[in-house]
């Protein structure tokens, strides 16, 4: 099923999400099939559980848009091992539609995550996936994407936010 995407302002985007403790059981398993529907649905690379209202850490990134099964990633649990260089790339959340702004992050990141099955792996990505990583992990740390600009553009972001709330236009 295709959930609906959360948006800014809703506290469970900035609320640390909690730990996944049993793997490899049925509910998981059509959870992440569901967050993968979802994540296409909304034309995302990355989705993560708290998108959609799920305050558990679990994410999963497409790369390809969908195109290239081999990009399908699940990460449970995932933490940031390693990272290096620096990129400054546009950046967007499907959770702030309609806004994108430049984002500084490391330009190689080494996540440990664990699969479906509640197995742990390790993967290194760079440019677009490393930045995908970041963004996700951020998000089950309860961290978006605006905290990473200034200020200023941060609370110009805001103000059209409340704005558009006003008119009935975010929800
Ligand atoms: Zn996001």
């Amino acid at each position: 099923m295709v959930y609906p995407i959360v948006k800014y302002g809703d506290p469970v985007l900035e609320t640390p999400a909690e730990p996944v403790t049993e793997f490899n059981t049925p509910e998981l398993n059509s959870f992440l099939d569901d967050m993968f529907e979802s994540m296409y649905a909304a034309k995302g690379v990355g989705l993560a559980a708290p998108q959609i209202g799920i305050g558990r850490r679990i994410s999963v990134i497409d790369t390809s848009n969908g195109q290239d099964p081999a990009k399908r990633l699940v990460l449970i649990n995932p933490e940031i091992v390693g990272q290096e260089g620096s990129q400054v790339e546009e950046e967007g959340c499907l959770s702030i539609p309609g806004f994108r702004e430049p984002v500084k992050r490391a330009k190689r990141v080494t996540i440990r995550a664990y699969n479906a099955k509640g197995e742990q792996f390790e993967l290194t990505g760079e440019d677009l996936l490393a930045r995908a990583f970041q963004h996700e992990i951020d998000h089950l740390n309860g961290r978006l994407y605006i905290s990473h600009i200034s200020a200023l553009k941060r609370d110009l972001i805001r103000r059209k936010i409340r704005k558009l709330a006003k008119s009935g236009e975010w929800a």
